[in-house]
């Protein structure tokens, strides 16, 4: 019988997942099981688009198309918990199991607090993150710093602090990641900052950290963390679905000590992102930030907790922004500010779709931090720990 704390190597039995896993497909044979066994009626994973700078959010509910999600997205730098909560009705309407790194599923649990998903719904499979690359940027890096053409590579992973890119030619080149950081490439900004790579407020959390000896790229580790988590891997197990071992002691040991390490350098970016740990901005430097805005609202576009439409109704009103005039008034950045900050997970999404480069997600994620502290919250971790400032237990309908 599996149990909550349980960890496990995996990998799929099935030949054709384990060739298109990524580490033995092991995420892939968990997701087919739950079609499979109706335990779900949907799966909301991440598949490939046009090439490998494109991920796409998809909705799968036939077993055997599931297969083509298999493989990690390192340039898939979307938050699944959007389209959870904005296309499929926040899981009310029908049983989803999703995959989610540790930001997706962050946010899922803020928006479960808010009511905006049904967690009873809801199966997360959580995939550890090291963090995602920019596509456009990670495309002018291959180019810059590999001397390869974007389009031939067919593989780019992060391992032991490099980043390997492949081509079809099976030409493979690493180079340390943090040389390309220091150069302004690499990973995005606010993953740089992140110190939660384990998603251990999903139902269970898979990685390829911490597998060692002959299964190492064959096989994933997982970690159980719920009791939902513990009955779907049991059930899986005993359906022959996934085949598992016991994780070698020193792999457990390695995967926490790689843990540890991501997370002092996470700290370290936070530092000289932040400049001064506890100093907060002053209101002149906000307001010369948010005076760059072009009104496109693409921020609250992209925000997975920004759902409310009094705010879009609001803000769109001539009253706060009047048509033809820029910047808009400060008022709609304050309060999207104060509406959500303590509930950030520092996904990136705001700052990564702004035309006029405003460093939002810096901004918030700096503020959520001190909230943190203050207030000893940890926003994403625990759907039964509120917000500090957000009221979130209205109905949808009272909205
Ligand atoms: P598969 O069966 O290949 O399934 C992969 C699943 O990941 C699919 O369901 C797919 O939809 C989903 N997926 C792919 N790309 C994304 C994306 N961008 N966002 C959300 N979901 C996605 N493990 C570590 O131990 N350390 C790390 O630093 C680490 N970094 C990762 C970074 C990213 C961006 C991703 C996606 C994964 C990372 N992993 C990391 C997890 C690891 O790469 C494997 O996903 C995990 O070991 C499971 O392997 P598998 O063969 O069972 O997965």
């Amino acid at each position: 019988m599996v149990q909550v704390n349980d960890m496990y190597y995996a990998w799929s039995p099935n030949e054709e997942i384990v060739n298109n896993g990524e580490c033995g497909g092991a995420v892939t044979s968990i997701l087919k099981f739950l079609l499979e066994d109706s335990i779900v009626d949907a799966v909301l994973a991440v598949k490939k688009g046009s090439d490998i700078y494109d991920a796409v959010p998809t909705l799968v509910n036939d077993p055997k198309k599931i297969i083509e999600t298999g493989g990690s997205l390192h340039c898939g730098t979307l938050n699944i918990a959007k389209p959870l909560e904005k296309y499929l009705n926040g899981s009310k309407d029908m049983k989803i199991a999703v995959t989610v790194k540790p930001c997706d599923a962050m946010s899922i649990v803020e928006l479960i607090k808010r009511k905006r998903v049904d967690n009873n719904k809801l199966v997360m499979v959580g995939v550890n993150c090291g963090g995602t690359m920019p596509p456009v940027k990670a495309r002018e890096m291959i180019e810059k710093f590999y001397k390869i053409d974007p389009d031939d590579v067919i593989k780019e992973e992060i391992a032991k602090g490099k980043l390997i890119i492949g081509t079809k030619d099976h030409e493979e080149q690493e180079i340390d990641i943090d040389e390309l950081e220091e150069a302004g490439y690499g990973r995005r900004t606010n993953c740089r900052r992140c110190e939660i790579n384990i998603p251990r407020m999903a139902d269970l959390a898979l990685g390829n950290w911490g597998v060692i000896g002959p299964l190492s790229g064959k096989a994933t580790f997982i970690e159980v963390l719920t009791d939902k988590g513990a009955d779907i891997l049991d059930k899986t197990i005993k359906a022959g679905a996934l085949r598992t071992k016991d994780p070698e002691p020193k792999g457990v040991e390695i995967r926490a000590n790689i843990d540890k390490i991501m997370v002092k350098l996470a700290k370290k970016w936070q530092s000289k992102d932040f400049n001064q740990e506890n100093e907060l901005m002053d209101i002149d430097q906000y307001m010369d930030e948010f005076s760059k805005c072009i009104k496109c609202y693409g921020c609250r576009e992209a925000c997975p907790l920004c759902f409310c439409k009094e705010c879009a109704i609001e803000s769109d009103s001539p009253l706060w922004a009047p048509k033809g005039v820029i910047p808009p008034s400060p008022m709609f950045h304050w309060v999207r500010l104060i509406h959500i900050v303590d509930s950030c997970t520092n996904c990136g999404q705001c700052q990564e779709v702004c035309p006029a480069e405003i460093p939002l997600t810096k901004i918030y994620h700096k503020l959520n931090r001190q909230l943190q502290d203050v207030f000893s919250y940890r926003t994403g971790m625990d759907v039964t720990q509120k917000p500090p400032l957000s009221i979130v237990d209205k109905e949808p309908s009272e909205e």
